[in-house]
């Protein structure tokens, strides 16, 4: 195995072949036919989608339409106007936590989230709550960073109407049993909320066969532009869901005291659309399908046994997470008890290697792992096991510069 993408195809990485980017999680870099497609829109078909009755409005219409169509059926979702177009996953949250939440819980309700809940969706259901007066319960997680089925199960009676989690964990890189969460769920009534920002762009998603009933991401994780993102949602649900941003294009009558809305997807898509972007991010989801999704996960299942087999060579390192790589994916957190991550990631830098140092948007979950942060190195389809090698000498530099510090 050397690589499933050539770095030639990202041009960010083709102008600087010292540059280690272990980093996709927080964002992905673009493709070269990504970057094409967006200057193409600009250049050929640029003008307001839905407004004009010329021909070229007509065509930006159209390729808007598409571009929903081809990451409807990205994610399985045979309905492509159930496949909203949003800004991001913390869009998306929001447009659930403002459109159906507020209409649909009260006090005396309860929402679930879990311990590894993103901010994006963890602060979004918390201030829910907050709003409601529901109750706000956390599913604990095992000490291998997995949901603890037992606290998730111990929270779910006939008070939950809504529970969230992510597919996968960008601070742990646990792959959730969704379709067991689904069924769990699904027996007390709750909606279930699934944030997919560290799965689509690493797993072959079907949100039909998942059994969800809100699904998100965030194109610029999946090699799209940032700025845009989706939320897939049943149709019953979204039909009985209020709008949440007031504008064109989103109504059907505007009376002086009345208005009535129009139908999906435009009812949640107020304002001008951010076509351009989603033309983006359909073209990074056809670079996906070309690649293959398949073997995206065998790549990154590969780069991530070699990741962890190399990290726990190191000493004194703490990784967070499921150990086995096939259970997981290419997202690696870790932490030295004598080191912050914020200075190791400063000192990986300086060897041209990219990773993130923080606490990754879950407050919570650093709590429960007891620091105050990790360094969190991450794969995908363009990562070399060179990028790793790079990743492992910078981190054995990193150590020795803090061992003599530390004797001094
Ligand atoms: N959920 C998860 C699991 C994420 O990794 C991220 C991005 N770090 C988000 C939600 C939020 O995504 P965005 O900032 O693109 O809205």
């Amino acid at each position: 195995m050397t690589f499933l993408a050539p770095r030639s195809d990202f041009p960010l990485l083709a102008d600087t072949p010292t540059l280690h980017y272990l980093d996709s999680a927080a964002t992905a870099q673009k493709p070269r036919v990504v970057l094409d497609a967006l200057q193409q829109f600009y250049e050929r078909d640029n003008a307001n989608p839905h407004r004009g009755a010329y021909e070229l409005s007509a065509r930006a219409t159209e390729r808007y339409h598409d571009a929903r169509a081809t990451i409807a059926t990205f994610i399985g979702a045979t309905d492509a106007d159930c496949t909203l177009f949003v800004r991001g996953t913390t869009e998306a949250m929001n447009l659930i936590a403002y459109g159906w939440g507020d209409a649909h819980i009260g006090a005396g309700d309860a929402i679930v989230v879990t311990a590894m809940d993103h901010h994006a969706s963890f602060v979004t259901f918390q201030q829910l709550a907050k709003r409601t007066g529901a109750e706000f319960r956390i599913a604990e997680l095992t000490d291998d960073g997995r949901i603890d089925m037992t606290s998730l199960r111990s929270m779910l009676d006939s008070r939950v109407k809504l529970i969230s989690f992510p597919h996968v964990s960008n601070a742990l890189g646990t792959i959730n049993p969704v379709t067991e969460i689904v069924a769990l769920a699904h027996a007390v009534g709750a909606v279930v909320v699934c944030d997919g920002a560290q799965a689509v762009p690493h797993l072959a998603v079907d949100v039909e066969a998942l059994g969800v009933d809100f699904y998100a991401f965030s194109g610029h994780k999946v090699g799209g532009p940032m700025g845009i993102g989706v939320l897939w949602g049943r149709r019953a649900l979204l039909e009985s869901m209020s709008p949440w941003q007031f504008g064109g294009d989103m109504i059907e009558i505007v009376g002086d005291q009345v208005t009535t809305f129009n139908t999906l997807p435009h009812r949640f898509e107020a304002g001008t659309p951010n076509a351009a972007d989603a033309v983006g991010l359909a073209v990074a989801c056809d670079y996906l399908t070309a690649l293959g999704m398949d073997r995206v996960r065998a790549h990154e299942v590969e780069l991530t046994a070699l990741l962890l087999d190399g990290l726990q060579l190191l000493d004194g390192i703490r990784i967070f997470g499921p150990m086995h790589a096939q259970e997981r994916s290419g997202v690696v957190s870790f932490a030295f008890e004598d080191v912050h991550a914020h200075d190791l990631a400063t000192i990986l830098d300086e060897h041209g290697v990219c990773v993130r140092a923080g606490h990754h948007c879950a407050q919570p979950l650093m709590r429960r792992l007891g620091v105050p942060a990790t360094a969190r190195a991450s794969v995908w389809v363009h990562t070399t096991p060179d990028d790793l090698h790079a990743l492992m000498t910078a981190l054995q530099h990193a150590k020795s510069l803090f061992a003599d510090v530390a004797l001094r």
